[in-house]
This record gives structure tokens, sequence and C-alpha cells, in this order.
């Protein structure tokens, strides 16, 4: 201990805040003393006035740099502790614009992991890619070369991932194949306060599995984008993107990491959708999960271009494209794990069953009618829909074309006078045709 200095019975210090780093203590004679000897860079010569000193010696006082004598800090020691503007514009000594805006840049870029490297986590992995974010991936299947040539660094193994750290997670693994892969999911390797995404097409499943598996301290967000590698290859402007914040720490940098992925959506012209998982799923089943049927019945028929497409059956053919591409992994999921989906698939088969009745019970009026009518003209001759009549030839020939002919004036009445079939057909039934 220097000689001017003070020694303080440290049992009389308490409450020392901010310049205690300076404070070292030690022990003479079995006592326990303060030297009070400066630590920082700067004032590293610098010694506690007395009058600091002095105020020590009373119980509840705080050492307080103010009192710190640093007329000894020679000139060349306080020019050692530099300056630099932080902001980006200020002007700075040297030519730092750089170095800041890289360092303003680290900040705003993420570590995404993503778990799943399958259609859907590859096609997420470019636009995180494209806008500034590392990404790493794992899976099941070996798709080193493919990460490769997309900028994103594989891991097979799933501990090797976890241990790369990544500020995100995000699962992008099958509906069905979820659950097992976040039981094997080695998740304390992953930093404490990780946040985990999802981006399954069903979202209540998912959000139960992560409150019920995901540690207290990982932050939680589900996410749908309500497009896939087909409808979004070009411009996410204006698709859907569902999103709902689980559980967000209070910290401002974890809500800032929430917003900054989100923003990826955003930035890229996706239509922002906060919703809770629950309400997604309603939603969802009667849209979706209708589109995806119509979309794999239809592929299911194996349409075809013609060359006459129509604007509706080029609609029909674009949401095959879009939707009987996916997986039947996908398709089976949405129906399996959103408990809204069979009502819906009901809905729709009753619908089908309504109108396909529809169709034959007019159907069957017409030909029932058709027969009647074929009995009526062989004996009295016949008047088409638009009056004239209809040559009743003894020739076998012309007698069937009588009968085309009636079967198709009589649906062009039925069109054209836009009624119903049946009230009209008893009365022409009982053989006194309204024509
Ligand atoms: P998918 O068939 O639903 O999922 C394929 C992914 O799941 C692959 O990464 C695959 O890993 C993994 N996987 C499948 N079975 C597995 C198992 N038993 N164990 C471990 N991993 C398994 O097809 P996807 O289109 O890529 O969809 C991925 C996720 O994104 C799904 O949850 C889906 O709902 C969601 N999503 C898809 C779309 C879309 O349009 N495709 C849109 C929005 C959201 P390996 O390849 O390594 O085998």
């Amino acid at each position: 201990m220097t000689q001017n200095m003070s020694a303080v019975r440290l049992t009389e210090l308490t409450g020392l805040t901010g310049g205690t780093r300076s404070v070292n203590r030690c022990k003479t004679q079995g006592t326990p003393f303060v030297d009070a000897r400066p630590a920082s860079l700067a004032a590293r010569r610098a010694v506690v006035s007395l009058d600091a000193t002095k105020s020590l010696s009373k119980p509840g006082h705080v050492l307080n740099f103010t009192h710190i004598n640093t007329s000894n800090v020679s000139r060349t020691q306080r020019n050692r502790t530099p300056f630099t503007p932080k902001a980006l514009d200020a002007a700075q000594p040297f030519d730092f614009e750089a170095k800041q805006r890289q360092k303003v840049e680290k900040g705003k870029k993420l570590k995404i992991g993503i778990v799943g490297f399958g259609n859907f986590g590859q096609f997420l992995s470019k636009r995180f890619i494209k806008n500034g974010h590392d990404v790493i991936a794992t899976s099941r299947s070996d798709y080193g070369h493919i990460a490769e040539s997309l900028n994103v660094g594989y891991f097979r193994d799933p501990d090797d991932f976890c241990e790369m750290h990544p500020d995100v997670v995000i699962f992008c693994t099958s509906i069905l194949s979820t659950e097992a892969t976040i039981n094997a999911f080695p998740m304390q390797r992953l930093r404490r306060n990780t946040l985990v995404a999802d981006v399954l097409s069903v979202k209540q499943f998912p959000k139960q599995l992560f409150l019920q598996r995901m540690p207290d301290n990982f932050d939680i967000l589900c996410l749908h984008p309500m497009f896939g590698p087909d409808s979004g290859k070009g411009s996410w402007k204006d698709l859907p993107l569902v999103y709902d914040k689980v559980r967000v720490g209070e910290e401002k940098t974890r809500r800032e990491r929430v917003d900054r992925l989100l923003s990826v959506f955003a930035d890229e012209g996706c239509r922002m959708v906060e919703m809770s998982c629950e309400e997604h799923d309603i939603q969802a089943a009667s849209s979706q999960f209708i589109t995806h049927t119509v979309g794999r019945m239809l592929g299911t028929m194996e349409l075809t271009e013609t060359t006459i497409n129509t604007k509706g059956y080029e609609s029909l053919l674009s949401l095959v494209n879009n939707t009987y591409n996916d997986s039947f992994d996908l398709y089976y999921g949405l129906f399996m794990y959103n408990k809204n989906a069979t009502a819906e698939l009901s809905r729709l088969e009753l619908a089908f069953s309504q109108v396909k009745a529809e169709l034959f019970d007019r159907l069957h009026t017409l030909i029932r009618d058709d027969i009647f009518d074929e009995n009526v003209s062989q004996a009295t001759g016949l008047l088409s829909g638009n009056g004239k009549e209809i040559v009743d030839s003894q020739n076998g020939s012309d007698s069937a074309s009588a009968s085309d002919r009636t079967f198709k004036d009589r649906l062009i009445d039925q069109v054209n006078s836009g009624g119903s079939l049946g009230g009209s057909m008893d009365k022409e039934e009982e053989g006194t045709p309204s024509r």
C-alpha cells in the first residue's frame, strides 16, 4: 500500500458503487483494509484525495470519482483515451465509417438456423440470405451439396448445428414429423435465450408443442407464410404472413430480434397478419385446406392444357400447380393436425353431393321427358323450341334426328326459361307439353 493513501476499515464501507472497481482490498496485520489505488487505465496514477478517504471513513459513504485527484495524470495518459464518434455521418478523425457501418450491419444480421431443409426450408433460406442474414441448416437427409450452392452452412448432426448458437431456430419440418424432431432435438446446446419459430401450415399444434417442450427462457414465435415455393417463386408482394408472438421476453434485444426476423417478410412486401394460432386454424381450414383438397382432386384428374383454355380453366391449372406438387404429408398434416378440417371436408362433400344431385335430377327429368315426347312426336309430329314444326318422316334417320332435336330444343327451352324443370315437367308428363 502506498503511503499517501489512507486506509479505511472495510467493515465501515457499505453500498460501494461505480468507482469501487478502483478500490482493491488488502489485509494488513489481520485487519481488512481498502487500498484506494485506482484501476482504470486513464486514471492509473490518480490517487484518492484525503477528502475522499475521510468520507470513506464514515459508514454508508460511497467512493465517488469526483473526489479523485487526477492532477497527477499526465497529458499523454489522458490522450490515450480514444474518442470515437458513434453516428455514421459524424465527422471522423479517420474514415471509420466503413467499420462503423459494418458494426451496425452486423448488429442487424441474424444467424438463422433451419431445421428441416426440404422444399420449404430451402425456399425460405434463399430469401433470408438475400436479405443479408446468415443461415445454417440441419435435416434428416444429407443436403450438403444443395446447402453449399445456396451458401448455407450445413450440419448433419443436430448437436453440431446447435453448438453454432443460432439466434433463431426455425422448424421447417413436415407437420407429421415435427413432434418427433423436437423431442430428439438437443436444445440444451442452444443459447439460453434462443428464439424458436416454426412455419407449419397448422398453428395450434406447434404452439402447444413449443409451450410444452421448450425451456421457459426461449422466445416463441409461430409463423405461417401462406405461400410456397410455387406461389412465392417470384415476388412476395401482398402474400400473407400470419404470425403469433406466443412468448417474447421483455428485454429490448429480444423484441428487436423478433422484429428483425419479421422484417424479412415485411421488406419482401408480405401482408403481415398478426393473428392467434387458434384463429388461424379456424380460417385456414375453410380456405387453405379446401384449396389444397380441390387442387389435389383436380391434380388427380390429370387436367391438361387445351388450345382453348379459358381464364377460369387457367386458374384451375394454376391451382393444381400450386398445390399438387406439395408432399402428401403436408396435405395430410393439414387435415390431421387441424381439428377444424374434418368439418370443412364434410361441408365440401355435402356441397358436391348437392350439386351433383341437382344436375342429375335435371338430367333424369329431361331424359324421362324425352322418352314421353318421342312417343308423342311419333304419333302427332313435333314442334321445335322455336315453334317450327319438325317433319316426322317415315325415314328412320329423319326420325332419329327429330328425336335429337327434341332433346336439344327442350334443353334450350329450359335454359331460356330459366325456371325449374320439375313443376312444368309434371304437366308435360301428363301429355300436355307446354311448348
Ligand atoms: P413437408 O413434406 O411438409 O416437409 C419436409 C421436411 O420435413 C423435410 O425437411 C424433411 O426432412 C422433414 N421430414 C419429413 N419427415 C421427417 C422425419 N420423419 N424426420 C425428420 N424430418 C422429417 O414439405 P415442405 O413443403 O418442405 O414443408 C415443410 C414445412 O413447411 C411443413 O410444416 C409445411 O406445413 C410448411 N409450409 C409449407 C409450405 C409449402 O407451400 N410447401 C407453405 C407454408 C408452410 P428431410 O428432407 O431431411 O427428409
